[in-house]
């Protein structure tokens, strides 16, 4: 109604407003834009601003809407009728063709009252019944909705199901054509009552560049990765992939131009003996990682770059490298597998000890070994599944290095960023 997506040449979008209410201020709309600029991420004051007047509305919806990211984890509790009213305001058409990115992480302890640990944290209004249903129901005729949508995330901690499920139906039956992220891992489902390869089948997905699909590990849902092999349509654009257990992720790398690559096990970073065998495959497949994300990955080097090192030649973003202890021998021991891989822009330690500096001889050592190498993240001791603890940042300017303190990111983030 009031912004309207225009398409441009490259694919890119933009957004403007082509019939906005008649402005209440005597200022300008750019000016008014202006001054609110600073402010588009303070959620409550937008929400309070869009109920003063109908122009306000449209200046405030855009901000609120075009790109939603909540964390139950990270943010404050926010009560399951809070969830169900967004959930509902995404069918509204002047709404839906806003959202381009929806990321949710549904931490179910918060959610229902049969996964619940801490009690102050459940809805005030005393309803202790499940509704992890209506919940599932109302996201999904959202997401069906959202025509729009670019990227989308969802991670489920819904209660277990104990039935033979229905949930996430609606995953197999998105609607936009933009999608070009598409990550999902599932909590809850034990017996899943559709077939879900039913989410790879569809149109929604033939665009996507970055795909993670993950169903509890106690459960095998049917996804038969013969449908990758005959289909050769289905993510012909896919350059990363989170690689875990389940047998699609092998045929993707196999079959599937993939550069960038997450190695996890039920939602964290793994270095595991189960997945030995994916060094053969990127090899066999003639795969040149740009970016490569796996726990303890020096480990998985010292072996891999001493049978081929091709797949690694052209690695630029590499992550964690594991540090049992934060002294410069150690970390200088532990970065000598790193030196054939000369093209590294970005590269990310653990070090297994309390928030310490990085050694300034080990800065030097690594420029030299490493002459493209621009960023540093450190991250100490606390190993956290859903989000690395990624603390502080070490960056380079010409030969001088700086770090600065950052907030936690997820890796996939870090794989995600494009220049980084
Ligand atoms: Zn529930
Ligand atoms: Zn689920």
């Amino acid at each position: 109604m009031f912004w309207k997506r225009k398409k441009q040449a490259g694919n890119e979008h933009t957004v403007t407003i082509v019939s906005p209410p008649s402005n209440p201020t005597v200022l300008p709309d750019e000016i008014i834009l202006e001054i609110f600029q600073p402010l588009r991420s303070e959620g409550r004051f937008l929400i309070k601003l869009s109920q003063v007047c109908r122009y306000f509305l449209c200046i405030t919806e855009f901000w609120l809407y075009n790109s939603i990211q909540i964390d139950l984890e990270r943010h404050p509790p926010i009560p399951r009728r809070a969830l169900l009213r967004l959930s509902a305001s995404l069918t509204v058409p002047r709404i839906t063709r806003i959202v381009t990115v929806l990321h949710l992480y549904l931490a179910n302890w918060l959610l229902c009252p049969q996964r619940i640990i801490a009690n102050n944290l459940m809805e005030q209004d005393g309803d202790t019944t499940c509704r992890c249903d209506e919940i599932d129901d109302a996201l999904g005729s959202a997401l069906t909705a959202l025509d729009q949508l670019e990227s989308l995330r969802l991670y489920c901690n819904l209660c277990y199901d104990p039935r033979t499920s229905n949930r996430h139906r609606s995953l197999a039956r998105l609607s936009s054509r933009q999608l070009k992220e598409f990550v999902f891992r599932c909590n809850c489902v034990i017996l899943c009552k559709w077939n879900s390869s039913e989410i790879v089948t569809q149109d929604a997905i033939n665009e996507v560049e970055a795909f993670s699909l993950e169903w509890t590990v106690r459960v095998k849902v049917p996804f038969h990765p013969r449908i990758l092999q005959q289909n050769s349509k289905i993510l012909k654009n896919i350059t990363t992939l989170n690689y875990n257990r389940a047998p699609h992720c092998k045929v993707l790398v196999e079959t599937r131009s993939i550069t960038r690559l997450v190695v996890s096990f039920a939602g964290a970073l793994a270095y595991r003996p189960e997945f030995d065998g994916l060094h053969d495959i990127l090899s066999t497949s003639g795969r040149h990682l740009t970016h490569f994300y796996m726990g303890d990955v020096g480990n998985w080097l010292q072996r891999s770059l001493s049978l081929d090192i091709s797949p690694y030649r052209t690695l630029e973003v590499l992550g964690v490298l594991l540090v049992p202890v934060w002294q410069a021998d150690v970390i200088l021991h532990a970065v000598e597998v790193l030196s054939p891989l000369k093209l590294l822009r970005t590269l990310e330690f653990l070090g297994q000890t309390e928030r310490s500096p990085l050694p300034g001889d080990v800065l030097q050592t690594l420029t030299e070994r490493h002459p493209q190498l621009q960023k540093v993240y450190l991250q100490f001791s606390v190993w956290r599944p859903q989000s690395a603890a990624v603390e502080v940042v070490w960056e380079r300017e010409e030969s001088d290095w700086t770090f600065r303190d950052i907030e936690t990111i997820h890796w996939w983030d870090i794989v995600r960023k494009v220049g980084d």
